[in-house]
């Protein structure tokens, strides 16, 4: 039986059309980008193809886009470059409770250098709030850095709102669109965000590729320096087969993406309410609606999370219980602890997040399992 993967939030595959179209890139056309040469050329333009595919995808101009190594490289250039460039401003800076980590680690850093941050948690159903938000600005704030959907929970977050409330505020805003770029729309005019971050390897590109959208006239000095790559705006060595796999999955999603999400959020249903019926102890985590297409996270009472994830594993099924970057780490999710729940209900989760190419029978597997690995939980229990 081919193993049954369930964990798309965490990476999703390459389409072997993107590898396709990248693979040139390794071999005959495999030049650096800063090259004079024919090769050097090729390379350019390749970049500035994809570059425009991204843009228009997203509704920016492709000179407010720089390509990155993921979205954890571009939430720390934002945050970092923000902070830098309005510390005569405000020291202030307002994020949600349940950001990624690599959004909360430079808060952190900041916060040891000077700077104070609000943190706003979400209501019981994952969502935040943009009253909340409202409430948490000051005089002093000079950034705002809201998700675009959670990567645990999937829930959909308020960020037009947000963003609307940031430019009248002329306060800088920061969206971590990494979990919904290529699954619904995204247009960074509506959201009125001043930072987009995103990453291919959630998108059925390659992982290592991502981008940072800066709109223009925005001030954001480089983070990574040492060479005039990317308009002086991020230094280093373009990975030219990367970026071109980002465009050509950023192609793909584009043209699929409206029957993709239909598809998903089907499979997802079936998922929710089937736990919800058949598993007594099981309660579904974040907003019934306002969600991913391709996420269901779940708590369940008097069932530990980890062993639950092994066991599926065991039995073929990739899962996780939230956040692949925090596996390992002692200790329940600081998301569902914002949203208030117990440690018992938080270390009992799981997450399943559905793909391209998942199936109605690796859903007939996955719940039989399931079923069956919580009675068995429970019963040791
Ligand atoms: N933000 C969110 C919401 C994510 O889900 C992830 C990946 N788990 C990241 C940022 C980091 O992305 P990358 O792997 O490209 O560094």
């Amino acid at each position: 039986m081919r193993p049954i993967y369930l964990d798309h939030a965490a990476s999703t595959a390459c389409d072997p059309r993107v590898l396709e179209a990248m693979r040139p890139f390794f071999f005959e056309q495999s030049g650096n980008a800063s090259s004079p040469h024919k090769q050097g050329r090729q390379a350019r333009k390749a970049i500035e193809d994809a570059r425009e595919t991204l843009a228009a995808l997203i509704g920016a101009v492709p000179t407010e886009i720089i390509f990155t190594s993921g979205a954890s490289e571009g939430n720390n250039h934002a945050i970092f470059s923000a902070a830098r460039a309005l510390k005569g401003k405000g020291k202030h800076i307002i994020a949600s409770a349940i950001e990624h980590h690599s959004v909360l680690g430079p808060l952190h850093r900041l916060e040891q250098d000077g700077f104070q941050v609000s943190y706003v948690k979400p209501k019981a159903d994952g969502i935040v709030a943009h009253e909340d938000m409202r409430s948490a600005l000051r005089p002093d704030t000079i950034l705002v850095c809201l998700q675009h959907a959670n990567n645990e929970i999937g829930t959909l977050q308020p960020v037009n709102e947000v963003g609307r409330l940031c430019r009248e505020r002329g306060v800088y805003f920061l969206v971590d669109a990494t979990q919904t770029i290529g699954h619904i729309p995204v247009n960074v005019k509506d959201i009125c965000c001043d930072f987009l971050s995103l990453s291919a390897h959630k998108f059925y590109g390659p992982q290592g590729v991502g981008a940072l959208y800066i709109r223009q006239g925005v001030e954001c000095p480089a983070f990574i320096l040492g060479g005039d790559q990317e308009r002086g705006r991020r230094a280093g060595t373009h990975n030219v087969a990367g970026i071109v796999g980002s465009g050509e999955a950023i192609k793909l999603c584009k043209a699929q993406m409206s029957g993709d999400a239909l598809r998903e959020a089907v499979l997802r249903d079936r998922v929710i309410d089937f736990v919800l019926k058949n598993i007594p102890s099981a309660v579904l985590n974040g907003h019934r609606e306002k969600r991913l297409p391709n996420n269901a996270h779940f708590s369940f009472s008097g069932i530990n999370g980890e062993e639950l994830v092994s066991a599926l594993d065991l039995a073929g099924v990739a899962v996780s219980m939230g956040s692949a970057c925090t596996w390992g780490q002692l200790g329940p999710s600081h998301v569902l602890k914002a949203m208030g729940l117990s440690d018992e209900m938080a270390l009992g989760s799981l997450r399943v997040t559905v793909g391209r190419w998942t199936t109605d029978e690796d859903i007939t597997y996955f719940l039989e399992q399931l079923k069956l690995k919580c009675k068995n939980a429970s019963s040791n229990s």
